[in-house]
């Protein structure tokens, strides 16, 4: 339903600014021919749950387009009502997960499958640090409105077309805005969220086609599938090696590379 196509053909530098936001266009995965199948089956699998959800036509306005941003409006939107927000849209993720912002009843929302696949992955590694945590998606889709509202300037934010989720690392058992420990050290505090960012970037690594910006704010880190990585961040890994202290490399390590997860993944998606 809903995906970000950036111009592979320009060079690296200037992609940014050709950067295209591009609905209802269907995720390019070609370039990753062996994972290219279980990935796309997992989308699909997702693209399933959110077609199973009812659609509204609600109108919910959007930025307009300029010439580095172009979109193609949604036909219709997923309907969220106190019977669609606890869909399960994934193995370990509800509708309402995605969209704590939006509140009233019956409105239209938007949620992208491949940022739902990059949680899925998140979780994935979140469990494998801690068993006794979960993710708390504090925010995922806010309306032109709803982001306006809590100060958010930013015209082309991926909150808007749902493409975007802000994260706390939380006890599964108690989902709220809130962190524990993730990185081992026994304390709560910002180590935390760079943790919780060094995993995002590792997914990152290990699967392109979900890259976004990734930012740490004061109390919960931000992350999308915008198909670009933040301007301000490391672009290679070997860039990103270098700022990741020994000691978290090798935990990250530990935690294993992508085949791992895509076993995990056939597995918590019964593939
Ligand atoms: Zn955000």
């Amino acid at each position: 339903m809903l995906f970000t196509n950036c111009n592979s053909n320009s060079s690296k530098s200037i992609r940014f600014k050709e950067f295209c936001v591009v609905i209802l266009k269907p995720a390019e995965f070609s370039h990753v021919s062996d994972r290219k199948e279980i990935l796309q089956i997992i989308l699909k699998r997702i693209q399933d749950n959110l077609n199973q959800i009812p659609k509204t036509g609600n109108e919910t306005r959007f930025p307009k387009a300029d010439k580095n941003h172009e979109f193609i409006k949604p036909d219709s939107l997923l309907l969220l009502n106190e019977k669609t927000r606890i869909e399960k849209v994934s193995p370990h993720f509800m509708l309402k997960n995605f969209c704590e912002k939006t509140r009233s009843e019956n409105k239209g929302i938007l949620l992208d499958p491949a940022l739902v696949l990059k949680m899925e992955i998140l979780y994935l590694y979140i469990k494998k640090l801690n068993p006794a945590a979960g993710i708390y998606i504090s925010s995922g889709y806010r309306s032109l409105k709803e982001n306006y509202e809590i100060g958010n300037r930013t015209k082309f934010s991926m909150h808007q077309f749902g493409k975007a989720a802000d994260i706390y690392i939380c006890k599964e058992s108690n989902p709220g805005r809130y962190f524990i420990d993730i990185n081992g050290d026994e304390k709560i505090n910002k180590k935390d969220r760079w943790m919780l960012m060094h995993l995002l970037w590792k997914i990152e690594n290990e699967f392109p086609e979900l890259c976004g910006y990734n930012q740490i704010y004061k109390r919960h880190v931000h992350t999308d599938i915008r198909g670009e990585e933040h301007p301000t961040m490391p672009k290679s890994l070997n860039k990103r090696k270098k700022i990741i202290k020994k000691d978290l490399q090798m935990k990250l390590n530990s935690l294993g590379g992508r085949n791992d997860i895509i076993n995990d993944l056939k597995s918590v998606f019964k593939i």
